[in-house]
Parts: structure tokens; sequence; C-alpha cells
């Protein structure tokens, strides 16, 4: 063997080198993952809001047989339920062959994107233009929101507690919505903003009409007459906006992205993208060693506060429950339970290389990425995964084929970030960071990679069955 040889040949053997799933997958794999992917993107496309997604997701669920969780009931291996937590967070378990004293296997992923809540008094008229208020949700760039379509999703509750769905924007031939930016021609003071006060929070209000009620000028018309018309439509008087919950969101659909069309541009992708890989992990696994637990949690992007997200109890009270089916304590099961935090992190961007670590970030197309911690400065506010528990992904994903990365968020210093795992490793459960890598993260329009929106359900099956 010549020497160049010989050390190609033990590069190969001692460097680890990872590559772009093309290289890795066969043609049927990226068929498989491309065909997936065309079911992903009907889950973005009916899925815009937190509560939409809970709904979809228990209508697929009863689909494949799971029934509303009852804690007073008997339960056998396979059997599959699920539990709705105040219409906007969801948990679907399969009870498996081992005793819940040797541990669940739980997939935490969020169904809450980054958006415009209106606020509680939202409606008013300026200049005979007809206007929301809204109130950002999430980790936003304020500038990314003005001129883009928008459309509305939401509940609202009247006085007589009746209900009513609001979804309007997306749907052919439907009017939808818009904030205004100012002109080139006289952004001079604008464009003299820091970047995070180009449009400030106030600035963000939504246009939503401009023609006035009746033949006779006089005050408020546009807004008299933007009210007959919610009336007429929706039934509500002004004072109902009081008990609502309207989120204005992106107005355009999933596609595909590139000529190859091997990308997929969308809203939400963060955290849908690890959400429906999760659902389908779920569905996959018929009848599993260890009960699967697959939490689409609410109110991440805010920082998991409230009781729709995982920093309340109520995925600690449901794996008790669990437990308490055959009197184990909750505490012992979760001292034995595993859980991947499936959500995304930052992939590499060529355009803006300068915020990476290039030996410790993600890359789209090089599958999903295990993030062993995340948070900030000395790795502050993480889980930071224990080197057995990592080891044990790592087997699992390498013996069922799945490609996968490691990654960090960002250099050093350079920012941080979160997500639901120190809150349930804090319960005392094993957990880690995995997801798909994402661009633009919290734009309007995110883009993923096909191959790792694949490689996530590969690598949650793999997880829910090792
Ligand atoms: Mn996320
Ligand atoms: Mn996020």
């Amino acid at each position: 063997m010549s020497k160049k040889n010989e050390a190609d040949a033990l590069k190969e053997e001692l460097f680890f080198s990872p590559k772009h799933a093309n290289y890795i997958c066969t043609e049927k794999e990226i068929a498989a993952a491309d065909k997936f992917c065309v079911d992903y993107m009907k889950y973005l496309n009916e899925c815009r809001t937190e509560r939409e997604a809970c709904a979809y997701t228990i209508a697929l669920a009863e689909k494949q047989g799971y029934k509303p969780f009852d804690k007073n009931a008997k339960y056998k291996a396979g059997d599959k339920v699920y539990s709705s937590i105040h219409n906007k967070a969801v948990i679907l378990c399969t009870i498996g062959k081992k005793s819940a004293a040797e541990g669940v296997r739980i997939l935490a992923a969020h169904i809450d994107s980054p958006r415009l809540d209106l606020k509680p008094n939202p409606l008013y008229e300026k200049a005979e233009l007809g206007y929301f208020k809204t109130h950002y949700y999430g980790g936003i760039k304020k500038y990314q929101w003005p001129t883009i379509p928008l459309a509305l999703h939401g509940v609202i509750y009247k006085q007589d507690g009746t209900q009513v769905n609001v979804r309007i924007g997306d749907a052919e031939g439907e009017p939808k919505f818009v904030i205004t930016d100012l002109l080139p021609h006289l952004d001079k003071q604008q464009a003299d903003r820091p970047m995070n006060k180009v449009i400030q929070g106030e600035e963000l209000n939504i246009l939503i009409g401009s023609r006035p009620f009746g033949k006779e000028p006089g005050d408020k018309m546009v807004k008299l007459a933007l009210m007959k018309l919610l009336n007429e439509k929706y039934g509500i008087v002004e004072a109902d906006f009081q008990s609502a919950e309207l989120e204005a969101v992106p107005a355009y659909p999933a596609t595909d992205i590139g000529f190859d069309r091997s990308l997929i541009g969308s809203y939400g992708h963060d955290d849908r993208v690890c959400a429906y890989p999760s659902i389908m992990a779920a569905f996959a696994v018929k009848k599993p060693e260890y009960t699967t637990v697959t939490v689409l949690t609410d109110k991440e992007e805010t920082g998991s506060d409230g009781n729709t997200g995982l920093q309340s109890a109520y995925l600690k009270h449901f794996i008790s429950d669990i437990g308490a089916l055959e009197g184990v304590p909750g505490r012992d099961v979760i001292r034995n339970s595993q859980c991947l935090s499936a959500d995304v992190n930052a992939g590499f961007d060529p355009t803006f290389p300068s915020v990476m670590e290039e030996n410790n970030c993600a890359y789209l197309n090089r599958g999903i990425v295990l993030t062993k911690y995340t948070g900030g400065g000395g790795k502050y506010s993480t889980n930071d995964a224990n080197a057995e528990f990592v080891s044990k992904i790592r087997i699992a994903f390498n013996n069922a084929d799945v490609v996968w990365q490691t990654g960090e968020l960002g250099k050093v210093d350079e920012g941080g970030g979160g997500t639901v795992a120190k809150y349930i490793a804090n319960l005392g459960a094993d957990v880690v960071d995995v997801g798909v890598p994402v661009l633009s993260m919290h734009a309007p329009y995110e883009v993923v990679a096909k191959t790792d929106v694949y490689m996530a359900f590969k690598g949650f099956k793999a997880f829910l069955e090792y």
C-alpha cells in the first residue's frame, strides 16, 4: 500500500466525517423521505396554531385507535390513549409490555410557534383605516412581519359562553390581512433605528379594512362597518374580543423549495417539524417494550410557563397516572424514564457563517442534530445530557441507520437558547435534545431539508423501540 492510500484508509477508520444524507441513503429511502414530507406539508397547512395542531393530532390519533385516557380503566400492552391539555397541548401514549416501573420513553415536541396575538381590545380606526392591535408571541424579528399576507386563526367566546372558531385568510378566495411598512423614499429616520427597533411592537398593527358604514360621514364609521361584518360573520360584539385568543400567522402554505425540491419553506417548522415525526413515530410503534409518551406541548416559545407549558405539572401528573395503573409511584416511573426533547436547532447558513463554529454546528441534509446542551454563556440554563445517556442514543441511532449529527446553537458566547429539555430533566428523567436543523428559524418562512424531516421520524421511532 502506498503512503497516500495508507493515510486515506487510516483516516476512514479513525476520523469522524459527517456526510450529506444523499451519500448515505438509498434512492428508495430518499423517495420515502419525499413521500413522508408530502403528509408533513399537509400537517403544516392544517395546523397553523397550537389549538389546530392539538385538534388535528387527536383526529389523526383517533383514526389509529387512540382513546381518551381514563386513569380508572384497565389497560394492556399495545393499548393507545391520549390526553388533551386544555385543547392546546396533547399527550399520546401506547402502553408497553414492560412495567412502568422500568420507565417510559418520552418524545417531547412543541406545537406553538412565534406569531402575533391580538390584544384583548384590538379593534380601532385611524384615518378611516381599520386595524387590529397585536402583541407578539415568542422571539420574532419584528421587521420580518410587515408586508406579508396574514391570516387570522383562533377562538372567541361570547357572553353566553358559546365558542366561535375563526380561521380566515388561508383558503382560496378568502381575504388576507397585512401590516404596512414605510416607503424607502421616507425612511430616513427609520433607517437609523437599530435592527430590533426598525419595526417596534406597537407598530405591528394589522390592516383589516377601509370602507365606512353608510353614506353619512361620521365618527368611527369604518370601525362600525367592520364590527357589523364581524357580527354578521361570527355573531360577535366588540366586547367578545375580551375572551378570545386570536393569532395572526402567515397566510401562505408550505411549499417545495429549490429546483430539486429538496427543501420545504413554511411558517411554523419550529417545532412542527419535530412534532409531526414524533406523532408518526408514536403511531408506527405498535407494541413497544416500554410505554411510549409523546407530548406535544404549548408555550415553549415563551418559556414553557402556564398550564399548557412544560413547566407546569401536567406531564408529571400524566406519568404518575400511568404508574398508578399498576400501583407504581410516579417518581419511580420518572427516574427510570428517557426522553428526547424533539426541537429544532439552527442549520449552518453559508451567508452568515460567522455565528457558527463549523466543527460543532448542524448542517442541512446531514440528518437530525443531537444537541448535548443548549443554554448560553458557561452552559447556563441548560440540560447538559450525561455521556451515559448520549451513548445509548448514539448506539440506538447507528443501529437503526439513522443519519444524524451533533451541533451546538452557535459559537460560544454568540447568543443562546433553550428547549423543554431542562424541565423534563428537572423531574429526574434522562433527556437530550434531538431535532431538525432549520434555516431562518422563527422567521415567517423557515426552511428545512426533506431528508432531515424523514430522519427525525426514523430517529424518534428508533428511540421508542430500542
Ligand atoms: Mn422550538
Ligand atoms: Mn423556537
